[in-house]
């Protein structure tokens, strides 16, 4: 058995889609010790060393199980001399531009969110922002990679107790370092106004609300990280009621346009 070390860099969708924090569970599942961290542009660089079988383990399972939406378009892999280090870490992001840039792409909301958005045990009941490692708004929100919160609109966010132990607990698969986690307590806010920008104050579920007034032939501006959706009953073209309006003006990645006024 004899220890080796590697130094592997990989180019393509490789940050905003949970891959570090993947990295770091096989490494550690496998026993290796090492680091791995987010380059500039789209680049993840990682550095194991442990027994060469477990390394040639990690090599494999580093393509066959890595995050669904993560895609590698270039693999650089050279071989490295043991730094002798004592566990795997993932460091501070460093800020290069050795390599073009790829934003992460805004990925739909995933299944496990939209259960806890339904589940009045979680907390995240009725959080409609509820986001994790495996989807939510990437390419809307980011300001500059690589993809950190500090780089995105969500760097105004503080993460509350629970998310920040959710944050930097290894065990949570889908919100250990996952950027644009946020809850009720520490997240974005909904705010619902009518078609003359007077705030509705409601004391029902802003859903289950809009739901009815769309049903009743209302159109809705639904406006989230990414732009507006227009919500209007298609089946109803004779009803054109109240047009309601939900403001997220705090909400303002740097693709969005000003709004007009
Ligand atoms: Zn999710
Ligand atoms: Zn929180």
């Amino acid at each position: 058995m004899s220890i080796s070390a590697v130094k592997i860099r990989l180019v393509g969708i490789v940050q905003g889609v949970g891959f570090r924090p993947f990295v770091y569970r096989l490494a550690t599942r496998l026993g290796l010790r090492g680091y791995v961290v987010n380059r500039g542009g789209a680049e993840v660089e990682i550095f194991v060393e442990g027994d060469d079988d477990k390394i040639n383990r990690f090599m494999m399972l580093l393509e066959r199980e890595k995050p669904p939406p993560a895609l590698f378009e270039e693999i650089f892999i050279e071989r490295s001399s043991p730094l002798n280090l004592r566990d795997f870490r993932i460091l501070k992001s460093v800020y290069d531009r050795s390599r073009r840039s790829m934003i992460p792409p805004d990925v739909a909301i995933c299944e496990e969110c939209t259960r806890e958005i339904k589940d009045p045990s979680s907390r995240f009941y009725r959080y409609y922002w509820n986001s994790c490692a495996w989807c939510g708004p990437r390419f809307s929100m980011i300001y500059r990679t690589p993809y950190d919160r500090e780089n995105t609109s969500m760097r105004k966010y503080l993460l509350c107790e629970k998310c920040r132990h959710d944050y930097e607990d290894p065990d949570n698969i889908r919100r250990f370092h996952a950027e644009g986690i946020s809850c009720p307590i520490c997240g974005v806010r909904t705010y619902l106004y009518d078609n003359r920008g007077r705030k509705i104050d409601l004391r029902e579920d802003l859903v289950n609300f809009i739901s009815k007034e769309i049903l009743k032939g209302s159109i809705v501006a639904i406006k989230e990280a990414g732009g507006y959706h227009i919500a209007a009953l298609a089946s109803r073209e004779d009803l054109c009621g109240e047009v309601f309006k939900i403001d997220l003006s705090e909400y303002r990645g740097p693709y969005m346009t000003p709004p007009r006024p």
